[in-house]
């Protein structure tokens, strides 16, 4: 059981920002912005790259509460950055898709 399904099933604290059916928004514990988001689906797909088009859905959803937490931490207007790091060159640590919400800075191109 990953880290993030503890958190889902309320064994662990988080700072919850929303959830729905398919998704739940979380304060990321290590904030690299001013404000640090994971937006993670509940069920525990590992990547983008072990998903299939079964869960083309709950992704969707998962965008979409991304959007909709970012507009609640009042990020519409200045913007930010989602991330998906997918597998260890990338930077992954925890095994469980999450999106990452980063915002309230401006931010570099190309990424570290
Ligand atoms: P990644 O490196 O893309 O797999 O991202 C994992 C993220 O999970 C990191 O940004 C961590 O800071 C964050 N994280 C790890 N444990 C927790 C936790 N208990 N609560 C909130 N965020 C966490």
């Amino acid at each position: 059981m990953t880290i993030f399904e503890k958190i889902i099933a309320r064994q662990i604290p988080a700072e919850v920002l929303c959830e729905n059916e398919h998704a739940i928004v979380i304060r990321d514990i290590s904030p690299q912005a001013p404000v640090h988001l994971l937006a993670i689906p509940k069920k525990p797909i590992v990547r983008v790259a072990e998903a299939s088009g079964d869960d083309a859905l709950i992704l969707g959803e998962c965008l979409l509460l991304a959007a909709k937490a970012a507009k609640d931490c009042d990020l519409e207007q200045g913007g930010y950055r989602l991330v998906i790091n997918n597998g260890p060159d990338a930077g992954e640590t925890v095994p469980h898709l999450h999106v990452h919400v980063l915002g309230g800075r401006g931010m570099n191109w190309p990424p570290g």
